[in-house]
C-alpha cells in the first residue's frame, strides 16, 4: 500500500497550524487537532473510482459528439443539430468569440479533462506514470475551471423553453448523453484528490 510522504509539512486551511504530515492509509483522514477541520483525505479506491468514472466519461463524450443533438420540427421543414454545431452555427451567423468560447468550453476543455485523466490514472494504477504526466496534471487542474457542459446544457434549457412555442423540439440522443457525462466527469474529478495523486506520482515509476 502507498502512503504520504511523511516529511512534507501540512498547512491547516482552516487555521494555518502547521504539522507534520502524518502516513494515511486509504480512506483514513488528517484532521487539525486544532480546530478539527480535514485538512486532507486519502480516498479509498480513489484512483480506480476516477479511471472508472473517466473511461465512462470518454464514450458519453464520444456519444455526446457523434448522435444528434436537438431535432427542431416546424410544418414541413425539419433540421437536426449536432453538438459540434453549435459552435460553428454561432460562427456563421457572425459571432466568432462566441463560437470559439463554445468551442473551447464544450468541446476543447472535457476533452482535455477526460484525455489527461485517463493518461494520468491509467498508468498509475500500476504504479507507473508517463513521461509529461506532471506538467498535464497542472494543466488538467486548470481545465476543471474551464469545462462549462453544465451552464451549456442550462443554456439550451433555457432557449427551448423559448423556442418550444416556435416549433416542435425533440431531445436527441447526443444531449442525454452530455446529461450522463456531466455527472461523470464530475465524479471523475471529486474522486480525485490532488495532494494524494500528487503523492502517487511522485511514488510511481517512470
Ligand atoms: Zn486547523
Amino acid at each position: 500500500m502507498q502512503s504520504t510522504s511523511p516529511t512534507q509539512p501540512l498547512v491547516c486551511h482552516d487555521c494555518d497550524a502547521l504539522l507534520a504530515a502524518p502516513q494515511l492509509q486509504d480512506g483514513e483522514k488528517a484532521i487539525c487537532p486544532r480546530c478539527v477541520g480535514v485538512i486532507v483525505s486519502r480516498g479509498r479506491n480513489s484512483l480506480q473510482r476516477t479511471a472508472a468514472f473517466a473511461m465512462a466519461s470518454a464514450v458519453l463524450f464520444a456519444v455526446a459528439n457523434s448522435f444528434p443533438f436537438l431535432t427542431m420540427r416546424a410544418g414541413f421543414r425539419e433540421s437536426q443539430m449536432l453538438l459540434w454545431e453549435s459552435a460553428t452555427g454561432l460562427g456563421a451567423g457572425g459571432y466568432p468569440a462566441l463560437a470559439a468560447a463554445v468551442a473551447i468550453f464544450i468541446i476543447a476543455a472535457p476533452a482535455l479533462l477526460i484525455g489527461g485523466l485517463l493518461y494520468i490514472v491509467m498508468p498509475l494504477l500500476w504504479g507507473r506514470r508517463l513521461p509529461g504526466t506532471v506538467a498535464l496534471c497542472r494543466w488538467v487542474f486548470r481545465a476543471r475551471r474551464w469545462d462549462m457542459t453544465e451552464v451549456f446544457l442550462l443554456s439550451v434549457l433555457v432557449s427551448l423553453m423559448k423556442l418550444g412555442s416556435l416549433a416542435e423540439l425533440t431531445l436527441g440522443t447526443s444531449f442525454w448523453a452530455l446529461v450522463a457525462l456531466i455527472v461523470c466527469l464530475t465524479a471523475a474529478v471529486a474522486s480525485l484528490h490532488p495532494r494524494d495523486l500528487w503523492a502517487r506520482i511522485e511514488e510511481a515509476r517512470p
